[in-house]
C-alpha cells in the first residue's frame, strides 16, 4: 500500500519492480547468509540501464534525474533488495558529470554506462577524524605529472566491487587555508592499480552484508589529469555528491519502510491468536499505522529534495531533512513489523530480521541523526555552532 499508487514515474516503477521480481527474497536470503555480493543483480540493474540512469545520454546513459534516480532506488528496496550493494555509483556519478572535465566525461562515462567500468566507491571517511572531515589527514602531495597519497581510510564500500574510486584527500596543510573547507582535493582511482602500487584493502567485518573496508595509502602515486575539477576545492564538489547520495538514502529508506509496513500488514491479517487476525488489535494497528504516515511524509521531502537538485539549486537542507525523516521512519516501521512477526519476525525465513539490520545502518551512514540535526540547528535555525 502506498498513496503514490500511480505517480508520473509508474513506468520507471513498473520496470524495477518487474526486474526485481526474477530475484525473490530467497536470492537477497541466500546472499546475504553467504556474505556474498549480489553480482547477477547488479548485473541485470546495469544491463537494463538502471545504474546509468544519471549518466547523460551524450555519454550513453538514460539522462535521468535524481527524482527518477530515487524512484529506482525506493523501488530495488520495496521488493526486498538492498541498494547498497550497488547505490555508490548513482550518487558518485553526479560528482563525476557536475565537476570533472570533458576529457573525464568521455573517458569514463561511456564505459561506466555500458558496465564495462564500475564506479561504486566514495573514500572520504578516516578512522581519526570520523564526522569532522575537514580534519582528514590522507595528503595528496603534487609531484610533476603525479599525486602521491598517503594516509588511512575506513569503512569505504564496495572497493572489491568498483573499477573506479573517488578519493578526497588534503592537498593544502589545514593550518595554510583560510577557510578549513578549503585546501581538499578529489581524485579518480583507478582501484586495481592502486592495489598493486600503494593502497592496501582490508575488509571490516561488520552487522550488515556490506562490502565495506579499512584503505591504507603509502606512497600511491595517480595521474595529475585525474583531479577533479580544480585542486583545493574537493570538499564543496562532494558535498554535491553528498546531498544525491543522502537523497538517494532517504528514497532506500522509503522503500525499506514500505516493504516493513507491507509485510506487516499481510501477517497481522493472516496471523490469527485468541480467535481473531491480531491486526484487529488496535495495539498492533497503529504502530504499523503511524510508520506509513511517517513514510508518506518522508517520501515527499524526498521529492522536493529531488526537485531541487535537479533544478541545480541549494539541497543541503531537504537532502538531509529527508535523510533524517526516512532512516527514523524505515527505523520504526522495522521496529513494528519485528514486533508485529511476534517470534517469526527473528526467523531467517521471513527476512524481517535481515531488513531490519539493513535499514538500521541509516541513523549512522552516511550522516548520523545527530549530526543532520547539528546542521539544522546552525544553518537552517541560526543557533551557535556547537563545534
Ligand atoms: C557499513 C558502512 C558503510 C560506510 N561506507 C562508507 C563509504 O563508502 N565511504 C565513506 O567515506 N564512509 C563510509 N562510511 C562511514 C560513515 O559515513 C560514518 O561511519 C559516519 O559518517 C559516522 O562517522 P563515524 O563512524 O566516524 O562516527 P563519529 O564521527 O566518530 O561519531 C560517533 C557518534 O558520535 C556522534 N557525534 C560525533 N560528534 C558529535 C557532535 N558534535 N554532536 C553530536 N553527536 C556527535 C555521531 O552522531 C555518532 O553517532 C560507512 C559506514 C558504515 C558503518
Amino acid at each position: 500500500m502506498t498513496l503514490h499508487q500511480s505517480d508520473d514515474y509508474q513506468d520507471i516503477r513498473d520496470a524495477v519492480r518487474a526486474l526485481c521480481a526474477e530475484f525473490p527474497d530467497e536470492y537477497h536470503r541466500k546472499i546475504d547468509a553467504d556474505r556474498a555480493y549480489p553480482e547477477d543483480f547488479v548485473e541485470a540493474l546495469t544491463k537494463a540501464g538502471w545504474m546509468a540512469a544519471l549518466i547523460p545520454e551524450a555519454y550513453g546513459g538514460s539522462g535521468l534525474g535524481l527524482t527518477e534516480a530515487s524512484i529506482i532506488m525506493e523501488e530495488i528496496n520495496r521488493a526486498g533488495g538492498n541498494s547498497g550493494a550497488c547505490h555508490g555509483q548513482m550518487y558518485n556519478m553526479n560528482t563525476l558529470v557536475r565537476h570533472g572535465s570533458e576529457a573525464q566525461r568521455q573517458k569514463y562515462l561511456p564505459r561506466i554506462a555500458s558496465g564495462e567500468l564500475r564506479l561504486q566507491s566514495m573514500g572520504v571517511t578516516e578512522p581519526t577524524t570520523g564526522t569532522d572531515t575537514t580534519k582528514i589527514k590522507t595528503t595528496a602531495v603534487r609531484k610533476g605529472d603525479r599525486y602521491v597519497i598517503n594516509g588511512q581510510k575506513v569503512w569505504i564500500s564496495r572497493v572489491q566491487h568498483s573499477d573506479l574510486m573517488i578519493l578526497l584527500a588534503r592537498t593544502t596543510p589545514l593550518d595554510q587555508v583560510r577557510k578549513k573547507s578549503e585546501g581538499m582535493s578529489i581524485f579518480i582511482v583507478d582501484i586495481k592499480q592502486a592495489m598493486a602500487s600503494g593502497m592496501e584493502v582490508k575488509p571490516i567485518a561488520n552487522m550488515v552484508n556490506h562490502e565495506t573496508n579499512e584503505l591504507f595509502f603509502d606512497n600511491l602515486e595517480i595521474p595529475a589529469e585525474n583531479l577533479i575539477g580544480e585542486e583545493g576545492q574537493g570538499f564543496k564538489y562532494i558535498l554535491t555528491g553528498l546531498n544525491a547520495e543522502r537523497t538517494l538514502i532517504a528514497a532506500e529508506c522509503i522503500g525499506d519502510g514500505y516493504w516493513f509496513t507491507d509485510r506487516a500488514t499481510t501477517y497481522a491479517n493472516e496471523r490469527v491468536v485468541f480467535g481473531r487476525p491480531i491486526g484487529q488489535n488496535q495495539g498492533v494497528q497503529f504502530p504499523i499505522a503511524e510508520a506509513f504516515v511517517e513514510i508518506e511524509a518522508a517520501s515527499l521531502m524526498r521529492y522536493e529534495a529531488c526537485r531541487l537538485y535537479d533544478a541545480q539549486q541549494p539541497s543541503g537542507a531537504q537532502a538531509n531533512m529527508a535523510k533524517y525523516l526516512a532512516a527514523k521512519a524505515s527505523w520504526e516501521a522495522a521496529n513494528a513489523c519485528i514486533q508485529t512477526h511476534g517470534g517469526f519476525g527473528f526467523a531467517n525465513e521471513y527476512d524481517v530480521e535481515r531488513k531490519f539490520r539493513e535499514t538500521r545502518l541509516y541513523q549512522v551512514a552516511p550522516i548520523s541523526t545527530n549530526l543532520i540535526l547539528s546542521y539544522v540547528a546552525e544553518h537552517i535555525l541560526g543557533l551557535p555552532r556547537s563545534f
